[in-house]
């Protein structure tokens, strides 16, 4: 089975979070919009413990479901409870935006097979995307192909033990999303010791 790696996962979510934080009048910030794309792992771990297959947390209706449940039990709880709801006014958010980050899983899972509308469709979804770019000065596409292949999902598919979750890819992209936070703390840094040098 292809397996869509761990930080893929979290950049994925964390750029739709990023979008949508957009649309909101509360903003929130980019740690928290990191820290709140963590959920997307969630479907791997779950799914793993529960079957060690792709579902039954890889199903948006199953996702979609519990994940609905949750928010409405927490609307629920929150707005009964005042005192709450005054000393974090935002949780909500937090809880919706996490809640989106954990349903982008299946979707960028979908470069393998994904039972996708379980348990009403046991079938499995598959986009397969391939392109092949050929080396040489100027680069040519030689090969550009787009499918989509609805097909009887292995339910004995286990996850592969030896699957990278982990990619050089993942550590590039971790080294970049990392970046702009290094430069912050470095120019912060370098303001206290320019201020301390002017006194
Ligand atoms: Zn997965």
């Amino acid at each position: 089975m292809k397996m869509t790696t761990i930080f893929f996962h979290v950049m994925g979510a964390s750029l739709v979070l990023l979008v949508l934080n957009r649309f909101q009048d509360f903003k929130l910030p980019l740690e928290y919009i990191i820290l709140l794309s963590l959920t997307a792992v969630l479907p791997d771990l779950i799914d793993k413990a529960l079957t060690g297959t792709r579902f039954p947390f890889h199903s948006l209706l199953v996702s979609g479901l519990f994940l609905l449940f949750l928010n409405l039990v927490a609307w629920y709880y929150i707005n009964s409870n005042p005192d709450i709801k005054s000393r974090y006014p935002n949780i909500l958010s937090y809880l919706l935006f996490a809640s989106i980050a954990f349903l982008t899983h299946p979707i960028l899972d979908l470069e393998g097979q994904v039972p996708l509308f379980y348990p009403l469709d046991t079938r499995g979804y598959q986009l397969n995307f391939d392109i092949v770019i050929v080396q040489s000065i100027p680069p040519q596409i030689s090969n550009f192909s787009l499918g989509f292949l609805i097909e009887k999902f292995d339910y004995d598919l286990t996850y592969d033990q030896e699957g990278a979750l982990i990619s050089t890819i993942d550590v590039l992209l971790a080294f970049l999303i990392g970046l702009p936070f290094v430069v912050k703390g470095l120019q912060k840094s370098y303001k206290v010791l320019r201020s301390l040098d002017n006194d």
